[in-house]
């Protein structure tokens, strides 16, 4: 399931950045600055930092952010926060593009520190929907999941993270609903 659902290169970081947060179970990986800071040193997107409880909030307000964009790219229309909180942590980061000897191009934050890593984040989301791949990452429609996945399905049709589960839990309410109204 794991390996079927994940996204490919570094995107798979973003997927497991929104995934930090398991709405079915109602736990976070990202608790407290402890857990952050460690977090995002296990997936080197940061070598040392120190974190405060604002960086959470930073950090959790991305996360939910992203997510909101991953259920857009699931068909579920969302508030339109999310940009105004994209664009604030790109500002925090100082993202800026950076040019190779070699002719690539990429944005790279000008901040340290968990701001600087929450702004690679970002630049893996921009050069994601630069490539195409973007739209593919989706989070599932049921309410009480919202798992990130990544859709491979050659038409792009996965609504949801698990059709076993939540495809047929939503398809069984609908069931119920449609009987109990009649
Ligand atoms: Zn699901």
């Amino acid at each position: 399931m794991e390996t079927r659902e994940a996204a490919p290169g570094d995107l798979e970081l973003v997927r497991r950045f929104v995934n930090t947060r398991n709405v079915e179970r109602g736990t976070d990986g990202l608790a407290g600055p402890a857990e952050l800071v460690a977090w995002l040193e296990e997936h080197s997107l940061v070598a040392r930092a120190s974190a405060g409880p604002a960086d959470v909030v930073a950090a959790r307000q991305l996360r939910e952010a992203i997510r909101a964009l991953l259920l857009e790219n699931n068909g579920v229309s969302t508030r339109k926060e999310a940009a105004l909180t994209l664009n604030r942590t790109a500002r925090a980061a100082g993202l800026a593009l950076a040019f190779d000897p070699d002719g690539g191009a990429r944005l790279e934050p000008a901040a340290r520190g968990v701001a600087g890593a929450l702004g690679r984040l970002l630049a893996i989301v921009a050069a994601a929907m630069a490539d195409g791949t973007w739209t593919r990452l989706k989070a599932c429609r049921a309410d009480d999941c919202r798992w990130a996945f990544y859709d491979r399905a050659r038409n792009r049709s996965r609504h949801w993270c698990s059709m076993a589960v939540c495809g047929n839990r939503t398809k069984a309410r609908a069931y119920r609903d449609r009987h109990a109204a009649a």
